[in-house]
Parts: structure tokens; sequence; C-alpha cells
């Protein structure tokens, strides 16, 4: 097939266009050919655009505020003109908040400013080609881990307080943790014990004390995400799957890639009961 062709455009009045720029060059970097429409497109030239180019994606860049009316406007615009099978992809300066009010009127995603070029280059790849794998979200919460001083000192609140059904106590000596699972519906909780002074659970119980260690993510396509990720530049603390307790491949990510908080990414192998 040919190269992807994307329309970049600037609904609105706001007159900086750098950040439209920088997108546009960096999807011709990864081999697009991007169409750029220039400064205060109305929804309507950008839709005639569109079509006239015979582009794949929209992109619409917006650091004005007047998301929530030029984006949806593009969306009626093309359903008009019988072209909404040109997906629209959004991002600029737009509040988490406003982000699911865009989703819910056609717009197919939204990167915002601390959304990485490459993210937005590997997106629009999977959504032009959908014979390649999408990357689906991750299935479920797997486990919270919770780092404690000793398993046998507080298993009693999870199992008479809070009642829940103990699975099993692993020992992870490549890891220096011994491990008890707790059943909590779909998910568990994961009970991280320090094996020696060595562990990376005993400088963690050193640096922030007892409390939770890690969220751990389900996911079927660890390797696709790894790669992802590694490619958009991601910290990761493992760049290839590892053994896990649990017959589970397991990876790291750094916290410095999600406001401090640790994410464990799993995926179970055959064989095991989840
Ligand atoms: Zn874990």
């Amino acid at each position: 097939m040919g190269k992807i062709r994307v329309l970049i455009a600037k609904p609105g009045l706001d007159g900086h266009d750098r950040g439209a720029l920088v997108i546009a060059q960096a999807l011709r970097d990864h081999g697009m050919e991007v169409i750029y429409t220039g400064l205060r497109q109305s929804p309507v030239q950008i839709v005639q655009a569109a079509i006239q180019e015979d582009v794949d994606v929209i992109g619409l860049s917006s650091l004005s505020g007047a998301h929530k009316t030029l984006f949806p406007k593009v969306i009626n615009v093309l359903k008009e003109q019988g072209a909404s099978d040109i997906p629209v992809v959004g991002g600029g300066v737009i509040p988490a908040e406003d982000i699911p009010y865009l989703l819910e009127r056609g717009v197919q995603k939204i990167f915002t400013s601390g959304s990485s070029t490459e993210a937005l280059a590997l997106y629009i790849k999977q959504l032009v080609n959908p014979e390649k794998e999408q990357l689906k979200s991750p299935e479920k919460i797997a486990h919270i881990g919770i780092a404690v001083q000793q398993i046998d000192h507080v298993i009693s609140f999870y199992t008479d307080t809070l009642g829940l059904e103990l699975e099993g106590v692993e020992t992870v000596e490549s890891e220096g943790v011994k491990t008890a699972f707790l059943k909590i519906g779909e998910s568990r909780l994961e009970l991280l014990e320090p094996l020696d002074n060595d562990s990376p659970i005993q400088r963690f119980l050193d640096k922030k004390g007892e409390g939770i260690h890690h969220i751990a993510l389900e996911t079927e396509q660890l390797d696709e995400r790894l790669q992802n990720m590694t490619s958009e530049g991601i910290p990761l603390i493992n760049e290839e799957p590892k053994q896990g307790a649990h017959n589970s491949q397991v990876a790291f990510i750094h916290p410095k890639a999600a406001g401090g908080v640790l994410f464990e990414l799993c995926r179970h192998t055959e064989g095991s009961e989840h």
C-alpha cells in the first residue's frame, strides 16, 4: 500500500502553529504524507481539504479552548459530506475532563500535550492498517502489590477482617521476595515480604515504609506493549519480560513514566489458573 496520508488542521482562531508543524514533521519522519491546512480553518474548509486530498486520517490541533465546539463540528460536516469513514484524532491543550465528551462525539482519540509524537505515529499506523494487530486495553488489574515487613504479622487482617481467601504463598528467590496471593473477585492482593536486605522490597520499605508497592495489569500483548513503549521512549525497568510469580511473564514500567506509581505488566502463560 502507499504512504499514509494525514491532514493536519487547526480549526479556530488561535494563531500558533508551532505545535502543529512539529507534529507534521514527526509524522513525515515516520514516512507519512502530511498535508497541513494552515491556520484558522473552518470545519467546512478542513473537511473539503480532507476529501480533495483523499487522506486516511484527520489530525485536529487546538490550543484555543474551542475544541469542544470545533472538533464535533468537523465530525458533523464529515457526516454531511458522506465522508465519516475518515477518522479524526485530536490534540493540543485539552483538559482531561473534556476527553470523554470529545470521544462520545466521534473523535477517535485525543492526544494531550503530554503525549509523544511517537505515540501518535504508532496510533495512526494501527488505525489505518487494521490488519495489523491493534493494542487492546489491558484486560484487568491482575493484582495490587503491597510491601510488608512480615506476611505472618498482617495476614489475619486480610483473611479474618476482610475475609479474603489466601490462595498460596510463594518464594521467588530471584526477586528476593516471599509473596502471598489473596483472591478478590477477578483480581488479587499480593503481599510482598523481603527475603533479605538486598531485596528491592527491603529497599522500598526502608524508603517509604509498608504500603502499596505496585499495580499489576494483565495484558495478553505483553511483548507488543513493551516494544511500543520502548519506541515511544517510555522508561522501562524491564525491556524484556521476565519470569514472575504464579507462572507469569512480567515487566515493570519505571514509576517516573506514571507520576510515581510503579506498574507491572503481566501475562499468564498456558496452564496457569489465571
Ligand atoms: Zn506483582
